[in-house]
Parts: structure tokens; C-alpha cells; sequence
């Protein structure tokens, strides 16, 4: 029976989607054939015409974003043809892998001998466990391995490479059910004691990190899958449960599962993968080094189901893939032609490279930044090219480029010194996720910190990570017996003075006052006020800027961890302990991520890896920096079942372990050569309309190399697939103005004026670019007065030892300490009580019943208990009074709670001003204050007028309005811009130099450094 599906398919979708219910299904879908709508129309199908209710179907995927989308899809199209049924959806299973992984372990916790309470680890813990076990192994600690390494001990700078070797044996024996044991009974007498050893040291290891994580009551990836797939194969009754608790199961992205993986699903499915339907396709496998089989994919027991149309990229684009798999063996049987629904594309696909006998990085550099600024509408491409006009500019979000390796890119980095010289906005994607979550993680554990009970945990945690990162030896000492101590317990004196080495003694002491300054403003602050306070004031911020997270991703993510807040709040009276436990479950749904969730900068280029890429596609996609494979490194081994393990040829060619010797060598070569090959798929596949291949190397041959440039080059000028390309715009523009007397007059003229166009048009550019050369150190203007103050008390804020709250300033910046007119009743917070009238006034109403309406509804997100209705009267007297006089009150030119940033070649300056009036011409930005006047205002309102300067490119007045005073009081700040820029100037001039100078005098008396500080001034009766 035809599914009346309301998704539209075309004929071979259909076709994959009628099966029956028992039926078993291997979908091949190639790049941009509609995978997802195939999965969520069978889905469908299955519910609506087999009549298999939601909690009897198992939908498994690779990537938590493909299981949120198709999720949404699927609650979608249920909500359309089955409203009724929609309640019965929160009992569905789609998950990915992982997720589904610890839902089995956690519902049958007892009979696998795991602990109920047992917990994912997160990316944080995994690199503190793997940092811990590799000191305990250069310190030769770890039992079970011998110390002379069989008669070849490595040198102790070796012993990291060595480790990291030998951890991800132990991994990968992991991630593939393979016991090391094993590895050690296929040693012989034969075998070189040397080699012996060494798979001695890979069984210790892996007992010691599986003891690790179960000390932690933790499990890792590997865990979610090897554990369940071992239950249900071991466990007859286990399995048949879980096989009659399904009716079907759908899987995505099959090409990408493991041996683990397949072995839990043939499980689940009753042995023979009947009742599944899997969707993959092996010209995409690009995930072997990760254990992916495309095995999985060849030996599945069903008839293929090719999908046939796709409707992401032009045909033209689809005919240079379609070339590259045709000419690659292992990959003919799945070349299903595919049709582009979207027709011939009006641009050619351009491969570029240099000229004959040459490598230039910064030719490629040069020509991929001339491609995008014409794509972007910014230049003419050069002549040479001879493109067709650009109808409609792209915008920098419609552009990625795309490379095969992150780290060892040379193209990449000659690409983005490019960009940065053209002002060009784009932004890495690399790492931003994880480096996100691990900031995120060490905040969460700091802020703990502040909680009662236990804390040992979250202070090792916190003492582990950056920036304090203290010695294995000096943690030992601090925390030992110390499992039911609270923080103040641990950070006693008594206990610091335990640690040995001074330096990591000041950090834990630099620790205790910063949770000493954290706990004060929690106490003093409202919620809302000590959240933006924490965020801003510890390493947040700083920690995922320095990783490289793009500063609009930084904002986002400040932005929802307020927004977070906020949230709760206005679900009732908001805590620390509760906040945090919200947050843990945010952190809880990364520890499922992969590499594919990544996050997409709304207005810079992406640029990122083809891992990083796959199932995402752009309008405009740049492939650079393709170069012949990489040769057999050191890192590299083979695990053999039968054989036992095989390093590299450096290593262990004299042991007679070289991997060559390996059975499995020959077949894992030319799987990676195909995994290559399929990289390239996956990373032309990903263009809509544009497609840019490029090379450093001339014909992409490096000595005698070929690279799979070579191949595409041969195969477009064989069958006319592309323009090939060799040269750049300035190029061309340079050597017209460097000959311009050998050509005519006119010509020499107008390449002169082009030239002049061009430079003229590049250095506007980069003036107004945004783009900074290195990471961005985001400051408030409390950092600019701490600096201007005492550049070495700023250094010491944000050095290793304290890069957290040390300032008190800064809370008496923002906590009225008094309010000069009413008193307020005792047990209410000034602070949470001023940021209550700031709420209000953000509403700038006017008097009457919309004032009131802001005062009823804002007064709902306080707690303020039964003073509630005499707090409302203050602030409604307070704000009645400032309107009276023209100093609050509804204006269509103001905005309020206007957060701002500048970015100068170092800094991001940013904050909040309460509110800017502005029409254009004639801008004022008010402060309010609540307590009592202060000439630390006047510096504060003078940075955010200096700020407007900058992002208006304007003068604006500015005041400050004391709402505390009787009458309203208001005060002119004189602004002084030259200040400011003085002071970012000499900032960036000290980050740049490290040099930061000590300013001693009567500021050192409240100098929290003081007690580090070789310069701090005595401190005189004076004072
Ligand atoms: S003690 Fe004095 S000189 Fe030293 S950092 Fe503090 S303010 Fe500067």
C-alpha cells in the first residue's frame, strides 16, 4: 500500500519508504538526496498505515543534531495529520547512539553490575583523567609496567608520544570490544621483550582508566556502546526483551557505525537485522579512524534502495563528484548517478592552482580571497577568470571553506593572514564547541564551590583545570581524607600549608579569595546581578576566547546562561543550587555531542574541517589546500585480532612489529586511500551554486606526489567539468602597473585607476575591519580603570594565579552600599531592589496605568516578600520624580539596556548602558544610580561615551541621574576620548610586550595582590 505521505517525494524515495513492516531496508543515500524526509516519511508510514504505535519504533542516529531534527520533523508532520496523538510522542525513541547507550544501561543498572547513579563523562573530565593517568605514567606510577620498557626505555622526551600512543590502543580496544588481554596471550616466545612491554603497559593502562572511571562512577563513550552490545549478546533473555519491545528500527547515517554499534543492533533486531531500515551511504564514510565499517554498510542482508535526485547542488557540481567516485575502486557498485533537481548551475565549478613548478601558499591565499570578494559583491573577479557577473552578492554566512586537517593546514593559516590583511570577516570552527564546554564546565564547578555540603570533587575539578591547574602532588596534599570536607574546610590554611610547592600554595590561596569575593556578592547581589557579575568577572569569558570560540558564539552563550536564569526565575524564586543543576543538564546533553554539532557563526565565513562540515551545506563552498595523503606516521599502529599490535615502522622495525607486517595492513591502506577519496565527496558535496577546489601546488603535484587535485584536474580537463584556474587578481593588477609602459596609454590608465580602486577599496576594508589578528581579551570599563590604575594589579587579575573576581571595586560599582532617601527595610538586598527600578525604567513608561503595569509585572520576577508593596511605592515615587524632571520617561529615540562592544586590535571593551537617546544627531547616554555619588561613575560613564564615539562615530553628552537623591540629582560627565584610547593603546601595547608596570602608592593599601606583590607600597598610618 502507497503511503498518502503530505512530505513530497519523488519516485525512488517512495519506493524506499513503502516497505513493508517487516521488511528490511538499506537506503543508499547519496549527498543532498533528502535522507532525513525519507527517515521521517517511513516513520510515518510505519505509525499511520502499519499501525506501530510511537514507544515500538527505535530511531537511532550519529549526532544529537540529526536526532533533534528529526525529532522536530517527525513531532511536525504528527502534529499535522495526528493531532491527537501528539501527547503520546514524549515515549519516542529517537536518540543517537550514545544517548540510547546509557538509557539501556541506566534502565538495567543492577543486573550489569553499574551503579544507578552513574554519569556520563564529560570532555573536561576525560582530559583531567587522561592528564592525571599521564603524570602518574611519566612518574612511572602505574602498576604493571615495567620500568626499563623490555630493555628499550624510551627518553623522558619520548614519554608523551609514547603515552598517547599507547592510550589510544587502549581506546580504540575499547571502542571495538577487544579485551588487551587478548593482545597480551597472542604474545609468544618469539616476540621481542621490548614489544612485550609495551602491551604489558596497554593492559595496565586500560585497567587503570576503566578503575578510574568506575572510582568516578563515570562512563565514557566507548562504555555506552560496548556495554549494552556485550549485555544483549551474553544475556538470551535481555536481548529477547529488548527485541519484542521494538517493532522497527531506523538508522541514520549507517556508513558511520562501528563494530560495536552493528553488533548491538543485529542484536536488537533478533540476530538477522530483519525489521531495519538503514539509510547511509558509503561515498560519505569518512569516519574509519573513529572504528566507522563500511562494512556494516556492504554486508547489510537487503536490497538496495539508490535514492536518485538530489536537491542540494547544481549539476555541475554533482558531475565533478560523480567523477571522482566513478574513478575509484571500491566505490563503482555505489555510484548511483544522481539528478540535480535544482538544474545546470549559471557558475562553473574553478579549480585553482599555481603556476607550473611552483608552490605558493599565499597564491592560493591570495586567489581564494579574490574569489570571495567577489562572491561577496566586494571586487570584480580578476579578468582572467572571465565569470559571469554576480547577479546577487552572497552574504559571509552563505560562504565555508573547507579543508581536510585543521592543525597541519599550511593553506589554511596563509588563507586567514589573507583575510585578515582584506578585512575579510570569517571565523574558525574548530574546537569551538568542545573548548566551549570545557570553560563551561570549569565555571560550573567554581560556582559550586559556593554551595554547602561535600565539594572535594568540584575543588579538584576546579584545581585541575586552567587557569589554575596545580601540581598531581600539591592537589594530593591539600585533598587527602578530605572526602565529606566543605570549601571552606578544603581551603582552610591548615590545609594549604600542607602544599609544598609555594607557587601552587599562592594559587589555592588566590582560589579561597576569589570564592571568598564570589560567595560576598552572592550574598549581597540579586540572582540576576551576581549571574552577569560571575560571568564577567572569572575566566569565562576569557577561557573560551583564548580557545579561539568566535566572540559572537562567546555572546551567544552569556546570553543563554542569563537567559537561563531568567527562566527559572520567572518559574518561581531562583537559587544558586537549582541554577546549577539546570545548567548541569545543558552540560549533561554535550557530553552526547559529536563532532558534527557544530555551531555556525550569523555573520563571519565558516571555516572548518570536512568532519566538521558533513550534513551541513552552503551556497558557496571553497575546498582548499588539497595535497598529496600524508605518509605513515609515527603514531600510527594496527590492533590485529589475530596478530597482536603493530606500531609504526620507526618505531618498531627493530622488534620486527612494523605495521607492515600487519595482515590487516594492506586492506587498512587501501581503506584509508578510499577514506580520502570519500573526504573529497563529502567536501564537494556540500556546494549549492559555487564551488571552489584549490591547491598550493602546481597541477596539485608536490615532488612527486599526486594529489587527488591532480586526478580532479585531469578528469574536468578530460570531460570539461570546471575552469581551471592559475591566476590571481593583484598579481595581474601588479604586473599591469609594473609594465604599464609597454602598453598602450589607455589600457595603462585604466589599469592604474583599477589598481588605485583596489588598494584604495582594501585599505577602507581593513581599517574597518573586525576581524583582530589574535584572540581577543574582552574587558570591562573596570579593566580599563584597574589598568590606568595599576597595569601590574590588572596583570595579576587575570594571571594563572588569579584570573578570577580579586576587585572589590567593582561590587561597590554596582551595590548602593546606602540609598540616600528611603531607608530600605532591613533584610532587603539594595542591589536586587536597584536592579528591580532599572528593570522598570527599561520599560520607559510613561506615569499612569502603563507604569503601573511595569511595576506589577516586573515586580513578579522579585522575591521580595512582604515588603513587596512598600518597595513598589518607593520605586514608583523614585521614577515618578526622575520623570517629573525630564530624566526618565518614554522618547521614541531612546533605547535602553543597550549592550555594546568595541573591538580594537586586542580588546573586546564591552557593557551595558542604561539608556542612549539618540536621533541621530544629538546622542545622550543616562546612567542611573541608586546610591550616593561616586567620581568612579564619571569613569564608568566616560568609557561607554568613548564607546559610542567609537561605534557611532559620533560625540555623545552623557550624565548620570542619582534617582536616591532628594530632589533627583543629575551629573554632566565630562567625556575625554583621548583618555580612553590612551589607555587601550598602552593595554595593547602590555598584552602585546607582557609588560606591565607596577604604579605603587596609596592604591596598594587595598590592593588584593599585595601580599604578591615585590612593589606594593607599605601601607602608612595614613592610609
Ligand atoms: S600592590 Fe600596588 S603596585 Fe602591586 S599590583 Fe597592587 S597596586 Fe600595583
Amino acid at each position: 500500500m502507497q503511503t498518502k505521505s503530505r512530505i513530497s517525494l519523488d519516485p525512488s524515495q517512495q519506493l524506499a519508504v513503502d516497505r513493508a513492516l517487516l521488511d528490511s531496508t538499506n537506503v543508499v543515500a547519496g549527498a543532498g538526496t533528502g535522507k532525513t524526509s525519507v527517515l521521517v516519511a517511513r516513520y510515518m508510514k510505519l505509525v499511520e498505515v502499519d499501525g506501530v504505535p510511537f514507544d515500538r519504533l527505535l530511531a537511532l542516529t550519529f549526532t544529537l543534531k540529526a536526532a533533534a531534527e528529526m525529532r522536530d520533523r517527525i513531532r511536525a508532520e504528527v502534529a499535522r495529520r495526528m493531532p491527537d496523538k501528539a501527547r503520546f510522542l514524549f515515549g519516542a525513541w529517537i536518540q543517537n547512539f550514545h544517548q540510547f547507550g546509557f538509557r539501556f544501561i541506566k534502565e538495567n543498572a543492577p543486573a550489569l553490575g553499574v551503579d544507578p547513579g552513574v554519569d556520563v563523562v564529560s570532555p573536561a573530565e576525560f582530559e583531567r583523567m587522561e592528564r592525571w593517568m599521564r603524570a602518574r605514567f611519566e612518574a612511572g606510577r602505574i602498576p604493571g609496567i615495567a620500568p626499563d620498557f623490555g630493555g628499550d626505555p624510551p627518553t623522558p622526551i619520548e614519554l608523551p608520544t609514547l603515552f598517547n600512543t599507547l592510550m589510544q590502543i587502549v581506546h580504540k580496544c575499547r571502542g571495538n570490544m577487544i579485551d588487551p588481554v587478548r593482545m597480551r596471550e597472542l604474545c609468544t616466545a618469539e616476540d621481542f621483550p621490548a614489544y612485550v612491554a609495551r602491551v604489558d603497559a596497554v593492559v595496565a593502562l586500560a585497567v587503570e582508566w576503566e578503575a578510574e572511571l568506575r572510582r568516578r562512577n563515570l562512563l565514557d563513550f566507548s562504555d555506552m556502546i560496548a556495554i549494552p552490545a556485550r549485555a544483549l549478546l551474553g544475556d538470551a533473555a535481555l536481548a529477547a526483551r529488548y527485541r519484542d519491545a521494538f517493532d522497527h528500527i531506523l538508522v541514520d547515517e549507517f556508513q558511520d557505525t562501528s563494530r560495536a554499534q552493528n553488533e548491538m543492533l543485529k542484536a536488537l533486531s533478533g540476530g538477522d537485522f530483519s525489521r531495519v531500515t538503514v539509510v547511509g551511504d558509503i561515498k560519505q564514510a569518512i569516519y574509519r579512524w573513529r572504528d566507522a565499517r563500511t562494512e556494516n554498510v556492504i554486508d547489510f542482508p537487503a536490497e538496495k534502495r539508490p535514492l536518485e535526485i538530489n536537491y542540494r547542488s547544481r549539476q555541475n557540481i554533482l558531475n565533478l563528484a560523480q567523477a571522482l567516485v566513478e574513478s575509484t575502486e571500491g566505490l563503482q557498485g555505489f555510484a548511483t548517478e544522481l539528478k540535480a533537481d535544482r538544474g545546470e548551475g549559471a557558475h562553473p565549478v574553478l579549480l585553482f592552482h599555481p603556476p607550473h613548478e611552483e608552490t605558493s601558499y599565499e597564491l592560493e591565499a591570495r586567489a581564494v580571497a579574490d574569489w570571495v570578494q567577489y562572491l561577496l559583491g566586494r571586487a570584480d573577479a580578476p579578468r582572467a577568470w572571465q565569470l559571469p557577473r554576480m547577479e546577487e552578492s552572497l552574504k559571509a554566512k552563505d560562504i565555508a571553506i573547507v579543508m581536510r586537517n585543521f592543525r597541519t593546514s599550511r593553506s589554511r593559516n596563509a588563507i586567514e593572514d589573507e583575510f585578515r590583511r582584506r578585512g575579510i570577516p570569517f571565523a574558525l570552527i574548530g574546537g569551538a564547541a568542545s573548548a566551549e564546554s570545557l570553560a563551561l564546565e570549569a565555571w560550573h564547578e567554581l560556582l559550586s564551590l559556593l554551595l554547602p555540603g561535600p565539594r572535594v570533587v568540584n575543588l579538584l575539578a576546579v584545581l585541575e583545570a586552567r587557569p589554575f591547574a596545580i601540581s598531581e602532588a600539591s592537589l594530593h596534599q591539600l585533598l587527602h581524607k578530605a572526602r565529606d570536607a566543605s570549601t571552606a574546610e578544603l581551603l582552610s590554611e591548615e590545609r594549604v600549608q600542607r602544599v609544598s610547592d609555594e607557587r601552587d600554595a599562592m594559587v589555592v590561596r588566590s582560589l579561597r579569595e576569589a570564592v571568598a569575593l564570589l560567595a560576598d556578592a552572592h550574598e549581597r547581589l540579586g540572582f540576576r546581578e551576581f549571574l552577569a557579575w560571575a560571568i564577567e568577572r572569572t575566566p569565562l569569558r576569557y577561557e573560551m576566547t583564548q580557545a579561539g570560540v568566535t566572540t559572537t558564539a562567546v555572546d551567544d552563550l552569556v546570553r543563554e546562561l542569563l537567559e537561563l536564569g531568567d527562566t527559572l526565575s520567572r518559574h518561581g524564586a531562583v537559587s544558586l543550587a537549582s541554577y546549577l543543576d539546570h545548567l548541569d543538564a545543558t552540560l549533561d546533553e554535550g557530553r552526547f555531542r559529536e563532532e558534527g554539532d557544530v555551531r555556525l557563526p550569523d555573520d563571519r565565513i565558516a571555516m572548518m574541517t570536512v568532519h566538521q562540515a558533513k550534513g551541513l551545506e552552503f551556497p558557496a563552498v571553497a575546498v582548499i589546500g588539497v595535497a598529496p595523503p600524508r605518509t605513515t606516521s609515527d603514531e600510527h599502529f594496527t590492533v590485529s585480532t589475530e596478530k597482536g599490535i603493530f606500531f609504526s615502522e620507526k618505531t618498531a622495525a627493530r622488534w620486527m612489529r612494523d605495521r607492515k607486517k600487519a595482515p590487516e595492513y594492506e586492506p587498512e591502506k587501501k581503506q584509508e586511500e578510499l577514506e580520502e577519496r570519500c573526504i573529497l565527496y563529502v567536501a564537494l558535496t556540500r556546494a549549492r551554486d559555487h564551488l571552489w577546489v584549490s591547491t598550493p601546488f602546481a597541477d596539485g603535484i608536490s615532488g612527486s606526489r599526486r594529489s587527488l587535485f591532480t586526478d580532479l584536474m585531469d578528469m574536468a580537463r578530460t570531460k570539461a567539468l570546471a575552469i581551471e584556474l592559475r591566476s590571481v587578481g593583484e598579481e595581474r593588477l601588479h604586473s599591469a602597473q609594473s609594465s604599464a609602459h609597454t602598453v598602450a596609454d589607455a589600457e595603462a590608465e585604466d589599469a592604474l585607476r583599477t589598481w588605485v580602486d583596489h588598494r584604495t577599496g582594501a585599505e577602507q576594508r581593513e581599517l574597518s575591519s573586525d576581524v583582530a589578528p589574535r584572540a581577543l581579551e574582552p574587558v570591562t570599563w573596570a579593566s580599563l580603570a584597574r589598568y590606568e590604575t595599576c597595569p601590574l594589579m590588572f596583570s595579576f587579575d587575570r594571571s594563572a594565579v588569579a584570573r578570577v573576581a580579586t576587585e572589590e571595586s567593582d561590587v561597590a560599582a554596582v551595590v548602593p552600599r546606602d540609598f540616600p532617601v528611603t531607608k530600605l527595610p532591613e533584610g532587603v538586598d539594595p542591589a536586587g531592589f536597584g536592579a528591580f527600578v532599572h528593570a522598570v525604567l527599561e520599560q520607559r513608561n510613561e506615569q499612569g496605568a502603563a507604569l503601573e503595569a511595569s511595576l506589577a509585572a516586573v515586580a513578579q520576577r522579585y522575591d521580595f516578600g512582604r515588603h513587596k508593596e512598600a518597595l513598589i511605592d518607593t520605586a514608583r515615587e523614585r521614577i515618578v520624580a526622575a520623570i517629573a524632571v525630564g530624566l526618565a520617561g518614554p522618547s521614541d529615540k531612546a533605547q535602553s539596556e543597550l549592550p555594546f562592544q568595541v573591538r580594537t586590535q586586542r580588546l573586546l571593551v564591552h557593557g551595558v548602558i542604561d539608556r542612549l537617546d539618540d536621533d541621530g544627531k544629538d546622542a545622550l547616554i543616562t546612567d542611573y544610580k541608586m546610591g550616593s555619588p561616586d567620581p568612579e561613575h564619571h569613569f564608568q560613564v566616560a568609557a561607554y561615551a568613548w564607546a559610542a564615539q567609537k561605534t557611532l562615530k559620533r560625540d555623545a553628552r552623557a550624565r548620570l541621574v542619582y534617582l536616591g537623591l532628594e530632589p533627583v540629582d543629575v551629573e554632566t560627565v565630562e567625556t575625554n576620548h583621548e583618555r580612553f584610547d590612551a589607555i587601550v593603546a598602552a593595554m595593547e601595547h602590555s598584552l602585546d610586550s607582557g609588560t606591565f608596570e607596577a604604579k605603587p602608592g596609596a592604591v596598594c593599601a587595598t590592593c588584593a595582590h599585595r601580599t604578591v606583590c615585590e612593589f606594593a607600597a607599605p601601607i602608612t598610618s595614613s592610609q
